[in-house]
């Protein structure tokens, strides 16, 4: 197959003319540039072409009550005390449905590739379900059904405080022990490694309940002697597990440690959430004389497969160690902005080493191309100075360094031997006409938005066509899964 770009970033500046794209099963195998009309029988881009976009950190469930906390007053606490209520009405069935609107949402947007920060693992009162990854699995599937990869980020998160049991709201997310947690992420890394991945944009269209799921197509319950799955399946898995510290909170220095090494041992990412409150540096420096960021390099957590979430309250040493580890630093700046954490030093974290990611988080909007921004204007504010990150870098976050933290390098590039992931904006839209292809990158990061998408592929399948989502009725998929879910707001 070959596409055919107007135009495409390929790094850098400006656009490049004329990009045809030859693509074999999901990889990219030819980039050609300079080519004015498109070669007969390609698939047609029009306006500018990018790679598809990472969005390195989710936490799926909350896209339920976006705008809902903006109703009176509150604060951070205040709006997780909102966070743990629309997370008590999860079970493994509505949140597979509301986790597949969001992440066709996130198509949508241009997204082929989430890491989904996850931690409602357990019944509410903390019982295991019988399938003790039944969530897990059903947010997998969402992903697939959706058409897009995820990363799932399986988070440990044992206590409610610093050596605090967790609290009602919190006991769905503990394991109990971190030895517990192991043994359920073991089961759930092996499944996904075993599983083969569907094609994405041919996946069960109307029939979420009956989706892929990991055991279905487990190569290993396959009588022997049959045939090997088709390989447009078995050459496409869009699905990986990687783990998360959820936070210096919730998680001891001897625990962190702990799924440090089954991270390292298994060579997957491990995020955590890095001071993302002064309240958490102060507890940390309290209980431990050091910072979470110390916390963690002493725990074995810091290398370059681990991002450090937020990381709006550094120290001059803890973006020293992350900087040395080469670790990424995921900024999620419509949600710190949301939730009045501040603004991260990105300039300063990138000058010791550290690379950039962005993510949705809290889902208050679904935009990288506004987190992008956000993390250059934001820093002007703070800063009082200009230019702190160029639109090049900002777009590199977005992508080639977004799959990096999520553990696919092999995608983020238009480059031979990539992943076929791409999203193209229209140059029709009002914001985007009268852009010129010399400063390409700075006008889609300073001015494209989300509703500028038109098209997605992943894998060198389309997933979003002509503003649509060839699967999904995404909108009414939202609508009716936070209506059965109920509102974080319906009960006050
Ligand atoms: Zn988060």
């Amino acid at each position: 197959m070959e596409i055919w770009c107007e135009y495409a970033w390929l790094g850098g500046e400006a656009a490049t003319a004329g990009v045809v794209i030859g693509v074999e099963g999901e990889r990219i195998v030819t980039v050609r540039t300079g080519v004015a009309k498109a070669p007969e029988g390609a698939v047609v881009l029009p306006g500018y072409t990018l790679p598809g976009l990472a969005n390195a950190h989710s936490h799926a469930f909350q896209r339920a009550f976006r705008g809902k906390t903006e109703v009176g007053r509150g604060t951070f606490w205040t709006w997780r005390e909102e966070m743990y209520a629309a997370a008590a009405r999860l079970d493994p069935d509505n949140y597979r449905a509301l986790a597949r609107a969001t992440f066709g949402e996130m198509a949508l947007a241009g997204v082929t590739c989430v890491g989904e920060f996850h931690y409602v693992h357990h019944a509410p009162d903390g019982t295991p379900y019988e399938n003790p990854n039944a969530m897990g699995e059903a947010v997998i599937a969402a992903a697939r059904e959706a058409g897009i990869r995820i990363t799932l980020l399986d988070a440990c998160y044992l206590h409610g405080g610093i050596g605090e049991e967790v609290a009602e709201g919190q006991r769905r997310f503990s394991d109990g022990t971190v030895e517990r947690w192991i043994e359920r992420v073991d089961a759930l890394a092996d499944g996904a490694s075993r599983a083969t991945g569907s094609s994405p944009a041919a996946s069960d269209q109307a029939t979420p309940s009956t989706g892929p799921s990991l055991s279905a197509s487990d190569a290993a319950t396959r009588p022997a002697g049959s045939p090997v799955s088709p390989p447009d399946l078995a050459t496409r898995p869009t699905v990986r597990v990687g783990a998360a510290i959820h936070s210096v909170r919730a998680v001891g220095p001897a625990e962190a440690a702990a799924v440090a090494e089954w991270a390292n041992a298994r060579e997957v990412p491990l995020h955590a959430h890095v001071s993302e409150q002064p309240a958490e540096n102060e507890a940390s420096q309290a209980a431990y004389g050091r910072t979470p960021t110390e916390l963690l390099a002493e725990a074995g957590a810091l290398t370059e497969r681990f991002t450090a979430i937020h990381v709006t309250h550094p120290t001059e040493r803890d973006r020293q160690l992350l900087g040395e580890a080469g670790a990424t630093c995921c900024f999620c700046p419509t949600t710190e902005r949301d939730l009045a954490d501040g603004i991260g030093p990105a300039a300063a974290l990138r000058a010791a080493g550290a690379r950039l990611a962005v993510g949705s988080d809290s889902q208050a909007v679904i935009d990288l191309f506004e987190e992008c921004r956000a993390i250059e204007l934001d820093e002007r504010l703070a800063r009082l100075e200009r230019g702190n990150q160029d639109a090049a870098t900002l777009l590199a976050a977005a992508t080639a360094d977004g799959h990096r933290a999520l553990g696919w390098p092999e995608a983020g590039a238009i480059e031979r031997g990539k992943l076929a992931d791409l999203v193209s904006l229209s140059a029709d839209s009002v914001r985007l006409a009268g852009i010129a292809p010399d400063t390409a990158a700075a006008s889609i990061v300073f001015a494209a938005t989300a509703a500028d998408v038109t098209n997605v592929i992943v894998g060198g399948e389309f997933v979003v066509r002509d503003g649509h989502h060839v699967t999904m009725d995404v909108a009414e998929e939202l609508r009716r899964s936070i209506a059965d879910l109920g509102s974080a707001g319906a009960d006050r």
